[in-house]
């Protein structure tokens, strides 16, 4: 007897609902709905969605994950090994580098980080990410030396290392040409390449954030280069400080234009900025990080943003914690990352998350939102007979 008047009011509420939309916001929608190509001013309208059209946004991004890729959510065990803090590079957005003065500091050696390596195997990780500061004595053939101590301990783990920044650094400092670095790199067994320092690809940007760093013409060379000879990468935007929509939007479409080209992208991460203890926020040029509603809006437009192009979209549960992790895999997002037992520069930022999320915790949190959970390989092949250990 009550059914009428609740399917009556279910009724009005759609009708409600979508008649509020604010019809631009309509519009760009149904065009990612329909498999249109987002323009950057779409992406932009999108990215400062609030209130009813925050929810369609979500929605719609929901919508097309599903139908891009399916109900499974993929993670990886793994371990981040940062090799080195010293740097001098002055990232006004770091704070995880140190002085070689500094009590902090630290340099691993190559057989250092072998043994770490060989611990993640123990544990089950099928990857190590290996990245570190721009240490004044390291050079291409440290990088080299290191990962051959890996690949020499652990011949089968997946050795996923160095920023294009440090391939640069690698590269000047020898004298070399990128693709020479990247082939000496990759013959010293790197597997697959880390799509970070690329924090927002727009240069006017990057002149207040991180001054010193490689511009986004030179991060673009060497990402194409290294899907050219082979060695797939991320890409991620470090995302909430002094950035706008429309920078965003750009970003977004540097990311699309070049997976056009070479189709060496496995996934985009979006990376929430930590503010706490960085220069950037300190001296008042950032805002406190993104707030929960923005976060969502960047997961769900690099979904319709990237949607046939890059359809891997991973959140950070580190930068994000477990819980708006969890709520982002319901607005574009189909990976839930690593398992991480090591993590050092979100910490040193401020990020509250622990050291690791271990498997039977994601695979609960991925259930609970009626998904599937399953475990990856770095380059997203599905590990069959793999029970998280007792
Ligand atoms: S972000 Fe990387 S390159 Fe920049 S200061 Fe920190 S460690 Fe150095």
């Amino acid at each position: 007897m009550e059914a009428r008047p609740r399917l009556r009011e279910l009724q009005a509420f759609k009708e409600n609902f979508l008649a509020s939309l604010d019809s631009g916001t309509a519009e760009v929608l149904n065009k990612a709905l329909g498999g249109g190509e987002l323009t950057e001013e779409e992406a932009s309208c999108l990215l400062q969605a609030r209130g009813l059209e925050l929810h369609a946004l979500i929605l719609a991004a929901d919508w097309v994950r599903r139908r891009r890729v399916g109900d499974i959510v993929t993670y990886v065990v793994n371990w981040n090994i940062n090799f080195t803090n010293i740097c001098g590079t002055g990232c006004r957005f770091c704070a995880f580098s140190r002085s070689p003065r500094d009590p902090e500091a630290y340099l691993l050696s190559p057989a250092q980080v072998a043994a770490k390596a060989e611990e993640a195997w123990r544990q089950g990780a099928t990857e190590v990410c290996i990245q570190g500061g721009l240490h004044p004595e390291v050079d291409l053939g440290f990088y080299e030396a290191l990962l051959r101590a890996v690949k020499r301990t652990v011949p089968s783990i997946h050795i996923h290392a160095f920023s294009p920044m440090e391939v640069v650094y690698a590269a000047s400092k020898g004298g070399l040409g990128l693709e020479e670095t990247l082939r000496r790199l990759k013959e010293a067994g790197l597997d697959s390449m880390p799509g970070t320092a690329a924090e927002v690809l727009v240069d006017e940007v990057r002149r207040v954030v991180c001054p010193e760093k490689i511009s986004v013409g030179k991060w673009v060379q060497v990402v194409e280069t290294a899907h050219r000879l082979g060695i797939p990468t991320t890409a991620t935007i470090m995302y909430g400080h002094v950035e706008s929509p429309i920078h965003q939007a750009r970003h977004l479409a540097v990311v699309r234009e070049v997976q056009k080209k070479t189709r060496g992208f496995t996934e985009f991460i979006p990376l929430t900025f930590i503010p706490w203890k960085t220069a950037l926020f300190r001296e008042g040029d950032s805002k406190a990080g993104a707030t929960g509603a923005e976060d969502l809006r960047m997961y769900a437009v690099s979904r319709l943003m990237l949607a046939g192009w890059v359809d891997n979209i991973q959140v950070s549960w580190v930068k994000l914690g477990p819980k708006l992790a969890q709520v982002a895999l319901n607005a574009g997002a189909n990976d839930l990352g690593g398992t991480l037992m090591e993590e050092n520069i979100s910490r040193a930022a401020g990020a509250s998350s622990g050291q690791c999320l271990l498997p039977e915790e994601m695979e609960r949190m991925i259930r609970d939102l009626g998904r599937i959970p399953a475990q990856r390989t770095t380059t997203y092949q599905l590990v069959t007979g793999w029970r998280p250990p007792s």
